[in-house]
């Protein structure tokens, strides 16, 4: 059938509120909503004060069966439609996420802890966005081109199982459904069991637009039962996940028997270079923005900043300034410039890798343990920290060499650009890197020399419809853009007659 119009959406009796106490997040399965079972499954806290406010229900083995066997079953027919008729359930979707856009920046802010004005601009923007030109991108996939006698076509990959990370829940939900099924595969994709609220809430819309069933299949549940037994699946066609190194690696063994291809985004550890000439005024705001973006958990955090050692006494004074301005609050406080990390076990994580920074005498410039001062007592029980730098630090150092995932920045002094680049490409990471000079050619030149799947050259704006993604053990392949579309399809040639 058409997709149904839209119609204005009552949040509430929607199930997008957690006012009405936790919400216990469900599967859609051949198209229809399955409700989760509250035990067993995993709790979701609010970073901001430690409060229980959902559950993640956990599908049992039955269940992922009965998804992938949907999916299995829907995809020749939604494979035959047109890219027009796909791209019309997107487009509600697309209008239903945006209608629902005030309902879903107050879910992101409950479980994620970001300020509103982030959440609703990068987390609901993004979600919506990426639907915006997904359309003309697949087209462009889709066209089959001449190669002399040869016509090379490109099929959906049939069944494609994915896998998100908790730190964009809800763009990365509607952005891997959206790509996998405009061209035209069938889903089934099992969000982070960590933060699964807002993409519950975006699941519970798409199945009001009048999907196929089987075509996008969400099962909720942990990464060892239900995400292993999606990747170990002999009738998954493609795999594609975000997520961390370590995970990626247990996919790419597992896959070792079946074959099935992944696209991987991975962790990086990524340099922000400030060449000699560089505006210290534009590129530190920049850099900092980009390390203590979205509470400092973002795969392409600039999180090594790598100067030239005379500007280095400038440049630390520089950056102790934004950090002392940046208010850690709670993220609904006015004023607020760093909300708290997303659980407890991040928070002790990126406590760790502070403790062995003090531990191993690096130089602190910012920050260290402890909670930030001025956090009111009502959310001592939230996931704060403070926003650390060390400095001058060794390119070896395990803090200039691990993803740490957290508002930490380590500062790197070197003697010339060469060394600046060896540096930046001196860790098993490349996912992304940027570059600051006053010479934009200066900058591009620089640019091309750095092991990145994405480099921001002097502040350049992120771009939803240009690939994404990183080289080494930041992962394989490209989401998003042109590339990241075509990794979901199967190149055939056609030999034609002479
Ligand atoms: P994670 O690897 O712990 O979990 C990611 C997903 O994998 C979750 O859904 C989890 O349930 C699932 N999972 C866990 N074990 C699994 C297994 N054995 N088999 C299959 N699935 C399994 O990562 P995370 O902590 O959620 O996210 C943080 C990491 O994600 C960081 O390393 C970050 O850099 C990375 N990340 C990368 C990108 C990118 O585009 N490159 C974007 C965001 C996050």
């Amino acid at each position: 059938g058409a997709p149904s119009p839209v119609r204005p959406m009552d949040a509430p009796a929607a199930g997008l509120s957690v006012a009405s106490g936790p919400t216990v997040t469900g599967h859609y399965v051949d198209g229809v909503l399955v409700e989760g079972a509250r035990s067993g499954g995993t709790p979701v806290h609010d970073p901001a004060t430690g409060e229980l406010i959902g559950v993640t229900g956990h599908a049992g083995p039955a269940t992922v069966a009965r998804a992938l066997a949907a999916a299995r079953a829907a995809a020749p027919g939604w494979a035959a439609r047109p890219l027009a008729e796909r791209m019309r359930y997107l487009d509600a979707w697309r209008e239903r996420l945006a209608a629902a856009a005030d309902a879903l920046t107050e879910l992101v802010v409950d479980e994620l802890g970001l300020i509103p004005e982030f959440a609703r601009r990068v987390h609901v923007g993004r979600a919506v966005g990426c639907l915006e030109h997904l359309g003309e991108l697949a087209e462009a996939v889709l066209t089959p081109r001449r190669e002399g006698t040869s016509l090379v076509v490109r099929e959906p990959a049939g069944v494609v199982a994915a896998i998100t990370a908790w730190n964009f829940p809800l763009h990365m939900l509607v952005s891997k459904i959206s790509s996998a099924i405009a061209l035209g595969n069938t889903v089934v994709i099992k969000p982070s069991e960590i933060k699964s609220l807002a993409a519950w809430a975006a699941t519970r819309l798409l199945a009001q637009v009048g999907l196929p069933p089987g075509v996008v299949n969400v099962v909720g549940g942990t990464g060892p039962e239900v995400g292993a037994a999606l990747v170990a699946h002999p009738d998954v066609d493609m795999i594609s996940f975000t997520g961390s190194r370590e995970v990626g690696r247990s996919i790419l063994a597992t896959t070792a028997t079946t074959i099935t291809r992944s696209v991987l985004e991975l962790g990086g550890k990524n340099p922000a270079l400030l060449l000699p000439d560089a505006s210290l005024d534009e590129a530190l705001p920049g850099v900092l923005g980009s390390c203590l973006f979205n509470n400092g958990q973002v795969c392409g955090a600039q999180s090594r900043l790598i100067v030239p050692r005379a500007l280095l006494a400038e440049v630390e004074e520089r950056v102790a300034e934004i950090v002392d301005r940046t208010v850690v609050g709670p993220p609904r406080a006015a004023g607020t410039g760093l909300g708290p990390v997303v659980s407890a076990a991040q928070q002790a994580r990126v406590s760790g890798f502070i403790a062995d920074g003090l531990s191993s005498g690096l130089r602190l410039l910012r920050g260290g343990l402890g909670l930030p001062e001025g956090l009111p007592a009502s959310h001592h029980g939230g996931y704060y920290l403070r926003p650390t730098v060390f400095t001058d630090v060794a390119a070896g150092h395990r803090l200039a060499q691990e993803e740490i995932f957290g508002p930490v920045l380590t500062i790197l002094a070197c003697d010339n650009v060469d060394d600046m680049v060896a540096v930046a490409n001196g860790t098993r990471y490349g996912l992304t890197a940027a570059v600051w000079s006053a010479d934009l050619d200066r900058s591009i030149a620089v640019a091309r020399r750095l092991n990145a799947g994405q480099v921001v050259v002097n502040g350049g704006a992120f771009n939803l419809a240009a690939p994404y993604g990183g080289v080494r053990e930041s992962g394989n392949g490209r989401e998003h853009g042109r590339e990241g579309l075509a990794e979901l399809t199967e190149v055939k040639s056609l030999q034609l007659p002479a």
